[in-house]
C-alpha cells in the first residue's frame, strides 16, 4: 500500500490544501494529513482547533487520516511506513522554500521523496494568511475554505 504524508501548518486548512489532498489521493492509496506542530510558532487557531477543523474538513473523504507531530516529518514518515511527502506549489515564491525543504529531507532520509502538485489556477492565490486577513476584515471567504472553517471563525 502506497502511503503519503501531507504536512503543513493548516492555520486554517483551505480549499487550496483540500485540492492538493484530493489530487494526491488519485496517486496514493492513503494520505495522512499531518499537522506539523511548532509550539514556538503562534497562529490564529490553536493546534487542537486546527486538528479538529482538519478532521471536519476531510470527514467525507475516504483513505485520509488526520494526525499531528511535534517532530520531523521524515521521522513521522518512517514511523508509518510512508515513502512520499506531498507539498503544493503556488507561485515561484513557493519554489525556493520547497526546494530547500526537499534538500533537507533528502539529507535526513534519501529513501523518502517529496512529490509536488501545482496549485490549480482557481486556488493559486489562497494561503492561510490571506484567509485570516480576509476573515478578520469581514470578507466573505465561503468560496475559499470548507464550511467548517467559516464556522470556526464565527466562534472566534
Ligand atoms: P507550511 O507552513 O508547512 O508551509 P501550509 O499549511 O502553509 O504549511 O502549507 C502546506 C503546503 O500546502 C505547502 O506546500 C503549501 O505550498 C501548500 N499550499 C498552501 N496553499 C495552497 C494552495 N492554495 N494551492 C496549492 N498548494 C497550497
Amino acid at each position: 500500500m502506497k502511503i503519503a504524508v501531507y504536512p503543513g501548518s493548516f492555520d486554517p486548512i483551505t480549499n487550496g490544501h483540500l485540492d492538493i489532498l484530493k489530487r494526491s489521493l488519485e496517486v496514493f492509496d492513503k494520505v495522512i494529513l499531518l499537522l506539523a506542530v511548532n509550539p514556538a510558532k503562534k497562529g490564529v487557531f490553536s493546534y487542537p482547533e486546527r486538528l479538529q477543523i482538519m478532521k471536519d474538513a476531510v470527514a467525507g473523504l475516504g483513505n485520509v487520516e488526520v494526525d499531528s507531530t511535534e517532530g520531523l516529518t521524515v521521522d513521522y514518515c518512517r514511523k508509518v511506513g510512508a515513502k512520499h511527502i506531498i507539498r503544493g506549489l503556488r507561485a515561484v515564491t513557493d519554489f525556493e522554500y520547497e526546494f530547500q525543504l526537499s534538500a533537507a529531507n533528502h539529507f535526513l532520509d534519501e529513501d523518502i521523496d517529496m512529490v509536488f502538485f501545482m496549485a490549480s489556477s482557481a486556488n493559486s492565490f489562497i494561503s492561510s494568511s490571506t484567509i485570516n486577513e480576509l476573515a478578520k476584515n469581514g470578507a466573505d471567504i465561503s468560496g475559499l475554505v470548507p464550511p467548517c472553517v467559516v464556522k470556526a471563525y464565527q466562534g472566534k
